[in-house]
């Protein structure tokens, strides 16, 4: 999560009742983090709008848990928004299916017929056939015919000296006679649209009536993706969107944009540069990266059904009055292992989950199952006073148990720091799990 809403969430959950001015705050940090995400400026001001309507209905204020009710509904809007359902490929009644690609220079519209052929391939044992149309650059004629090669895909091209509806139109002569069931045209792009490519583009759309006209668009292009989305739609009417370079680092907003401005549905992905890196689209995952959520919702869903709120409330006073001990240590752990694999549960940690720093970090439950035994080895009486485990005692607990002696000293130490540390978010530096689990 955006250390924006992670904030505004935090302070949420720290107020028992929510006022409509909370509800209109925690708006605010959603629209700017939709707003880091490089989701266009006004489909973020309808977004927002759409979303404090709802939040401000009964539904969130008379919620237990009116701060996570409003990420839900901001990422359900999301999700509906980018239309809910992956959306398949359009396939003609007739063979061929033709697919052409289009968008800027650049954008992956070579690498993305090469992608598509192989995921026909694999899915569909299709046979399809890719047309070179782009005759600007004799490089990529070469690049498309590689790719061929790569894959053992025919590639029509007619090298660089011809009009690309002439290549085009002959290149659909050969599918018939080869029966191919999919023909995809790569056609040329430019740096910024302009009106001798799209005069081109649609002569070629003329000739053909493709089944498909997949729009490129570079997902690192950020806000600009929207007005290239806009301008080929106007122009072309395009079927569909391939959202590439999503391996980057970026948030992917553009496809909250491109839906919305387009109303056109992005149907795939480009997770890299390697032919098999497509992925259909899912809005609702694309919801997760956009407020950079990880599989927080499905944590927050989990930590619902599973803690129960009024033990929750007793441990958070236990806590405050500094009376937390073993006996709650062992309930703590009881709660975690009800809600899970515990290394599953940290995956869905925001931060955690693609974080290097703990990606080595694995707590099984096999391994809080040796600290439960180490914990029902203490008398109640050193449960509650942990102070009396001197180095007698931790023998006593280690044979016990059966774990080493080490381990038991570890746990006593990680229990004293887990204390100190919850002792300090009390205080209101809450951050986190607190912010989940605790009230
Ligand atoms: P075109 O000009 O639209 O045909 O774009 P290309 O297909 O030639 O791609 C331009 C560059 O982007 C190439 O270096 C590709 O390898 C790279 N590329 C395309 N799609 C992706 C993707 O999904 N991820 C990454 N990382 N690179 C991509
Ligand atoms: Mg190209």
């Amino acid at each position: 999560l955006s250390d924006r809403l992670q904030n505004a969430i935090g302070k949420l959950r720290k107020k028992g009742k929510v006022t409509e001015a909370d509800v209109r705050e925690m708006m605010r940090e959603v629209r700017l983090a939709l707003l880091e995400a490089d989701v266009n400026f006004t489909v973020v001001k309808d977004f927002v709008k759409k979303v404090r309507e709802r939040a401000v209905g009964a539904e969130v204020l008379d919620s237990l848990t009116p701060a996570q009710q409003i990420v839900k509904i901001v990422n359900d809007e999301l999700t509906k928004t980018m239309g809910e359902e992956a959306v398949p490929l359009n396939k003609s009644p007739h063979i061929p299916t033709i697919i052409m690609m289009v968008g800027l220079q650049g954008a992956g519209k070579t690498t993305t017929a090469g992608k598509l052929a192989n995921y026909l391939i694999k899915n569909q044992k299709a046979r399809p056939l890719m047309i070179a149309a782009d005759v600007y650059r004799p490089a990529a004629v070469d690049q498309l015919k590689t790719i061929g090669q790569q894959l053992d895909v025919p590639v029509f091209d007619m090298g660089t000296d011809h009009d690309p509806v002439e290549i085009v139109k002959q290149g659909m002569i050969q599918a018939d006679l080869q029966k191919n069931d999919y023909v995809i045209i790569d056609t040329a792009g430019r740096l910024q649209i302009d009106e001798k490519l799209m005069t081109e583009l649609e002569n070629i759309q003329n000739e053909v009536h493709p089944t498909e006209i997949l729009l490129t668009v570079d997902s690192m292009t950020g806000q600009a993706a929207t007005e290239v989305a806009k301008g080929f739609d106007e122009q072309l009417n395009i079927t569909g969107v391939v959202l590439t370079k999503l391996d980057g680092d970026t948030r992917g907003g553009a496809a909250l944009s491109i839906r919305e401005v387009t109303g056109k549905p992005i149907k795939f992905t480009g997770q890299g540069e390697k032919l098999d890196q497509l992925d259909v689209f899912y809005p609702d995952r694309m919801a997760n990266r956009i407020l950079g959520m990880g599989d927080m919702l499905s944590l927050i869903e989990k930590a619902q059904t599973d803690y129960d709120e009024q033990q929750a409330q007793e441990m958070a006073d236990k806590i405050k009055e500094n009376s937390f001990d073993f006996n709650d240590f062992l309930d703590q752990m009881d709660q975690i292992q009800k809600m899970g694999p515990v290394d599953e549960l940290m995956k869905m940690i925001p931060g955690l989950a693609n974080n290097p720093a703990t990606k080595n970090l694995n707590v099984s439950s096999k391994d809080l199952d040796h600290i439960k035994a180490i914990v029902y080895s203490m008398t109640p009486q050193e449960r509650e006073e942990p102070n009396l485990l001197n180095p007698s005692r931790k023998r006593r607990l280690a044979a016990g148990a059966g774990r080493p002696i080490a381990e038991v000293n570890r746990i006593i130490k990680q229990f004293e720091t887990s204390k100190k540390m919850m002792q300090q978010m009390s205080k209101g530096n809450m951050n986190g799990m607190e912010n989940l689990f605790g009230n």
